[in-house]
């Protein structure tokens, strides 16, 4: 019996991050196996908010990150395809099909499209409002099941979830409706306990950054800001070292007796932080020593170009079904048997 499909992506503007590990990345790597598993380079969503030459020029450098980067954290080349979305070009047809299923005021009301374009500083453009559609062709070309996501995501999803019912509702039944999982921590606060931690913000511990890297970036890392000092009492809720703390140390006994001493002021920032990127150092050295197995030349770009091939295969397939749906590809059969005859009669 074939399996249910899963679908994700990530946007090729830099690493991924604790954030992604977190948020979407272990369910992606949990479900692997049971799903018949996609995962998407979106450089098309990517232009939405970096579109100048410098950005695109990037992108091929990102992309080779991303993979890299899944395949380190535990993603399997032969469970999993990769590919690049602009490359698929029935996604830019359906994403045009799919515009009129859901309404402008609707997009309107997603709060995470307006961070976003606070976030990178550019004003809403009708690319960055489509966002969303544009992930619902990412979901509906492939006929995804199931989507790992961040917080930040999921009302991204829901939109998918709208456009799929609205479009077998009207046209009859070609899409399953998704579903969507969120992690652990569904959106991980950044190092300057402020923003999400984003690839673009610059407040991100990569899961490829050394242990040197990660020790300095726990130990510049903003915490209670009104504890002057080791003996004054701190907070812990909210407290950016102990939601990583809560995150990343699976010593429950030491994050709890950490937590007590804080609150008491019994211990210095110093110890609190060096035990934080000890764990976070214990989390990643595995995925450091599996990125070395996959750093040979050549193979990103080979299950890249592999796995957009067959992407667009089946592609062209929902693309197709979706157009005969709607009564489509009738409307060109027509011209096309009515242009023969034509011809047939008056030469041509
Ligand atoms: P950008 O800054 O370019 O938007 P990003 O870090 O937000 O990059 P995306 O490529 O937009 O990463 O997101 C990929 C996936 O990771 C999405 O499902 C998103 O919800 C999830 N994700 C991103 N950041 C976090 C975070 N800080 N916590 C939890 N999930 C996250
Ligand atoms: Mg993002």
């Amino acid at each position: 019996m074939a399996r249910p499909r899963m679908l994700t992506g990530d946007r090729p503007t830099g690493q991924l991050h604790l954030g992604h590990y977190v948020g979407t990345l272990k369910n992606r790597i949990k479900h692997q196996h049971n799903y018949e598993s996609f995962f998407l380079v979106a450089d098309l969503h990517m232009l939405t908010t970096r579109n100048r030459p410098e950005d695109i020029q990037g992108t091929f450098e990102n992309a080779r990150h991303l993979v890299l980067d899944a395949l380190a954290a535990g993603i399997e080349p032969e469970a999993v395809t990769f590919y690049l979305q602009s490359a698929v070009h029935e996604i830019h047809e359906m994403y045009t099909l799919l515009q009129n299923m859901v309404t402008v005021s609707r997009l309107e009301r997603v709060p995470s499209l307006k961070d976003m374009a606070r976030e990178a500083n550019v004003k809403m453009s009708y690319g960055l409002l489509g966002y969303p559609v544009l992930q619902a062709a990412d979901i509906l070309c492939v006929r995804s099941n199931l989507v790992p996501v961040g917080k930040d995501n999921l009302a991204h999803v829901e939109i998918a979830r709208e456009i799929a019912r609205r479009f077998n509702g009207t046209y009859g039944n070609v899409f399953p409706i998704p579903e969507s999982v969120v992690g652990d921590v569904p959106m991980l606060v950044g190092l300057d306990g402020q923003e999400k931690m984003s690839k673009s913000l610059n407040n991100a511990i990569f899961l490829a950054d050394s242990p040197e890297v990660v020790a300095r970036k726990v130990m510049d890392m903003v915490t209670d800001p009104n504890r002057t000092r080791a003996d004054v009492p701190g907070t812990v809720e909210g407290n950016p070292v102990f939601i990583y703390h809560d995150a990343f140390n699976p010593n429950l006994a030491e994050v709890e007796d950490l937590k007590t001493r804080y609150r008491a002021g019994k211990v210095g920032d110093v110890e609190v932080k060096q035990k934080l990127a000890v764990a976070i150092n214990n989390m990643l050295n595995p995925i450091r020593e599996r990125r070395s197995l996959y750093e040979t030349p050549g193979l990103v770009e080979q299950i890249l170009y592999e796995g957009t091939k067959k992407v667009r295969a089946e592609v062209k397939q929902t693309l197709f079904d979706m157009q005969q749906a709607m009564g489509l590809t009738g409307v060109w059969n027509h011209i096309e048997r009515k242009a023969t005859l034509h011809s047939a009669f008056f030469g041509g």
